[in-house]
């Protein structure tokens, strides 16, 4: 399954995806990570969805990350009696503490923190603000509202409460528990949400203890302000608009994400664009051209991966919105605009052995014949620096580690493929060859470059390079042990 695009896939499991075959028919049209959002779902649905992955992962051949999305301080209300109900302007709407499923009329807001903070007038948005209410009266208990923006409302919708600073930790006691239950079970990236300062992530990383990757999802204002620093102690980022767009005004986010993806590219950490990218799709086969637009943005300031929210988790029409993204990723990525933009921007600290190979290596496939960049890399690190040089042929990453080629499933271009350890380098160059063939990207008459540390097995940085025939046999006649 070779996959002619570069920007990664996420799809989020949900209602709409939670079958075996429907996770084989998302990944077979184009999803590389698949996330699990531990807001929804019990322990024993994200086990059994954990499992299929893996299975699918194991049946294809072909490694696939996991994102746990740990909810963070979010707020929520509760659960309803039926599925949605349609809020409409002028209604009132009361929000409390009783458990009792809500209708029309109310819902449980398991949060006794809003109430003691609301006040008349105070007004709460509720689905990354598609509804809007307002307070009207309200108790340590309780507040009644009127509707000033209908829409649907559905069980366990966020609600932010942009006038009003409330005392949160970073991680809640479900967060520690969902963060347990999740490096156990084994993911590959564990994305935090509402992430404020650095040490929220440290934390986060101490209880991970390098069982996962952290991801810091980008949607408050004071993480937009010390970005620099959580992009320091972070493993990647999510630009996650949705609540970002409340918290902020929403024609703050455009420039936020365009900014927060460069500094991603030159820091060689992978950023994801999320939610709402491609939102009529939960209803409808055919995406808005607006929407087709925003894909394609993120895709020409080099995002590393987009995501698909609701759309894959509840939606109508999960493959179609996979397959929708792949089709605009392949348009664009074959865009010369493209690749003068992806070069123009090529920028970051340049100063390791590492890096001037990479360099090195993308100037020789860009230069010469040369049908693909293999690169030996048992960390993800010089991988993720060959991703960074955004080079115009496709990347392999070969290694020994499946968490490392899982990891690496949501970086830019990166094609990765398990190898056993491999002792000599004449070895790793006939390796490299056959994987470049098995992934279609090479044949026998074809040349790749080759990156790799050498003596191999040994903790350091990458340190050669070959430009090498696809022909094992002219491998076998010229390379030196
Ligand atoms: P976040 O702020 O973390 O993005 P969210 O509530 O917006 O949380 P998404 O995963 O972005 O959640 O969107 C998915 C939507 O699909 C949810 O709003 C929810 O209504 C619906 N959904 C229902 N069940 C699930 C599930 N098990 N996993 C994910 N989404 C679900
Ligand atoms: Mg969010
Ligand atoms: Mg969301």
């Amino acid at each position: 399954m070779r996959r002619l695009r570069n920007v990664k896939i996420v799809a989020t499991l949900g209602p709409a995806s939670n079958d075996y075959d429907m996770i084989r028919s998302l990944t077979e049209a184009g999803a590389n990570v698949f996330r699990l959002n531990m807001s929804h779902g019990e322990h024993g649905e994200i086990r059994e969805r954990h499992a299929m992955i893996r299975k699918v992962e194991a049946d294809l051949g072909r490694p696939i990350a996991i994102l746990a999305d740990l909810q963070g301080p979010k707020l929520r209300v509760g659960k309803f009696a039926e599925e949605s109900y349609d809020l409409e302007v002028g209604a009132k709407f009361r929000l409390d503490l009783d458990d009792t499923p809500g209708d029309i009329t109310r819902v449980q807001l398991p949060h006794t923190e809003i109430f003691a903070a609301l006040k008349p007038g105070s007004n709460l948005l509720v689905n990354d603000g598609k509804i809007r209410l307002q307070v009207e009266d309200c108790g340590k208990d309780y507040a009644n509202c009127v509707v000033t923006v209908g829409g649907m409302i559905s069980n366990r919708k966020g609600v932010n409460v942009p006038d009003v600073v409330l005392p949160l930790a970073a991680l809640s006691e479900k967060d520690l528990k969902d963060l347990e239950f999740v490096c156990d079970l084994g993911v590959d990236w564990l994305a935090l949400s509402f992430v404020q300062r650095p040490e929220d992530v440290l934390q986060a990383k101490e209880l991970a203890k390098g069982r996962a990757f952290i991801l810091s999802k980008i949607e408050k204002p004071s993480a937009v302000t010390d970005f620099d620093a959580i992009l320091a102690v972070s493993d990647g980022i999510m630009v996650a608009r949705g609540d970002l767009g409340v918290e902020l005004p929403v024609h703050a986010v455009p420039p936020i994400q365009k900014r927060l993806i460069r500094k991603c590219r030159a820091a060689a950490k992978p950023v994801i664009v999320a939610t709402q990218m491609l939102e009529s799709m939960i209803e409808s086969p055919m995406p808005t051209r607006a929407e087709v637009s925003d894909v394609a943005t993120a895709i020409y300031e080099g995002a590393d991966a987009i995501m698909l929210s609701a759309e894959s988790a509840a939606g109508d029409f999960p493959i179609e919105a996979v397959s929708t993204m792949n089709n605009v990723a392949m348009e664009v990525e074959n865009d010369p605009v493209y690749l003068d933009v992806m070069d123009a921007s090529r920028a970051g600290k340049k100063e390791t052995i590492a890096d001037a190979i990479v360099s090195a290596a993308r100037e020789i496939a860009e230069t010469t014949d040369v049908k693909a960049i293999v690169c030996y890399s048992e960390s993800g690190t010089t991988a993720a620096l060959t991703a960074r040089e955004r080079p115009h042929v496709p990347i392999i990453a070969m290694t020994s580690r499946a968490r490392t080629a899982r990891k690496l499933c949501l970086y830019w271009g990166m094609h990765c493929v398990i190898t056993g350890e491999v002792d000599r380098f004449k070895m790793a160059v006939v390796n490299a060859a056959r994987a470049a063939r098995t992934c279609g990207f090479a044949t026998e008459k074809d040349n790749i470059v080759v990156t790799a540390g050498v003596p191999f097995n040994v903790p350091g940085s990458t340190n050669i390079l070959r430009v090498a025939p696809c022909d094992e046999r002219l491998i076998f006649n010229t390379d030196p042990e």
